[in-house]
């Protein structure tokens, strides 16, 4: 190990804040093991052997955008062939069959930026889906949808926010976050939020009692000091709210963006540096619980690993995923919650299901 990876081993050792410098000199070093060690010890400070997984459903009410993003596979021109909006009905059928089938503790719901589809829509369907279950954790509508509906209908954000959480909103996803970096935003999202617009929305939620989950989208354009800026800027919020729970790194995935007019950036991430990514985020994110690899992005042999490498969140059974599965991931698409139940056991951990909240259970027999 170099000297400067030993001076910042002292530092996790002794529970003391990492500095951006601190992370560069990370994020520049190939010693995976070495930062991987440091991540793992932190992490089983956190959370010994404990492995947490969600058994949830994902839903895409539509795919129809309005912004373009350059790096979206998933969005659609209205006119498209492919195009689509769900029915109130099929979205009430899609979570009553998953709650039956598969007995779910949670609903994952993010989705385009349709001007068709207005507050009224969005408000009759959180309240049908809390209908159908209580205790379902409802987690729904990244920043840039909040921007949007607001917008759109006139209001603030913070009244839509808090109109969907009385209509039964639990929690927001993190997505949206991309990197905070304005240069590379530009290029990669020109028409998104601005990242004070995302931390401003995400601290009005915390705010409101709504807790959230924070993203990174990287290996597209982004550098190394993009990543720790972001990583830091995450940190300050959750220094001034406690409003997030995870964070979850997203690995650019390529694949088509057929209505982008700009090229998409090729996908820069490799395995080593999915976990690398993992690792640093678990050192500097000192103040954020858990840690997430998600399994839609990857698959579950990485997140076996991952587990080791500072993550303590195996991701869900994401049933239904769209977004990151039309933009190439190869993961399977909806897994059983014994595949995740197996999957941290045979990696050497205690498997414990939860939702977004993270109150969890053991599972017995683990
Ligand atoms: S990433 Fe979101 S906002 Fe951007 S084009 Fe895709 S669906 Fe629309």
């Amino acid at each position: 190990m170099s000297y400067s990876l030993q001076d910042i081993h002292q530092k996790v050792r002794d529970r003391e804040r990492l500095s951006a410098e601190d992370g560069l000199k990370l994020f520049k070093s190939t010693d995976i093991l070495a930062i991987g060690k440091m991540a793992q010890a932190v992490r089983e400070r956190m959370h010994g052997r404990r492995a947490f997984y969600a058994v949830n459903l994902h839903l895409n009410p539509t795919n129809i955008c309005s912004t373009r993003c350059v790096f979206c596979a998933f969005s659609r021109d209205v006119s498209s062939p492919d195009a689509y909006a769900m029915t109130l009905d099929e979205i009430e059928q899609k979570v009553r069959g998953a709650l039956e089938r598969f007995q779910i503790n949670e609903v994952h719901m993010v989705g385009g930026h349709n001007p068709a589809l207005g507050l009224d829509y969005y408000l009759e369907m959180i309240r049908r889906i809390r209908g159908l279950e209580p205790k379902l954790y409802i987690k729904a509508f990244s920043a840039p949808e909040i921007d949007d509906l607001a917008k759109r209908s006139g209001l603030l954000r913070v009244d839509i926010l808090r109109q969907l959480k009385e209509a039964g909103l639990n929690g927001m996803p993190g997505g949206g976050a991309e990197i905070f970096d304005p240069g590379v935003r530009r290029e990669i999202c020109p028409d998104k939020i601005s990242a004070e617009e995302w931390i401003g929305i995400h601290r009005t939620a915390h705010e409101l009692g709504l807790k959230t989950n924070a993203t990174m989208l990287y290996g597209h354009r982004e550098n190394e000091e993009h990543r720790v800026a972001h990583l830091l800027r995450l940190r300050n919020l959750q220094d001034e709210t406690q409003g997030f729970c995870a964070f979850v790194p997203l690995a650019y995935q390529g694949g088509p963006a057929p209505f982008s007019k700009k090229k998409a950036p090729d996908p820069l991430t490799s395995g080593f540096l999915d976990l690398k990514v993992l690792s640093i985020a678990r050192l500097l994110l000192d103040n954020i619980p858990h840690i997430k690899a998600h399994g839609s992005a990857t698959d579950l042999k990485f997140v076996q690993v991952a587990l080791s490498f500072g993550a303590d969140d195996a991701g869900g059974t994401n049933l239904h995923e769209k977004v990151l599965h039309e933009a190439g991931s190869r993961s399977p698409e909806g897994l059983s919650s014994d595949d995740l139940v197996r999957c941290i056991k045979d990696a050497g951990y205690d498997p414990c299901q939860v939702d977004s909240s993270y109150q969890w259970r053991e599972i017995q027999g683990a």
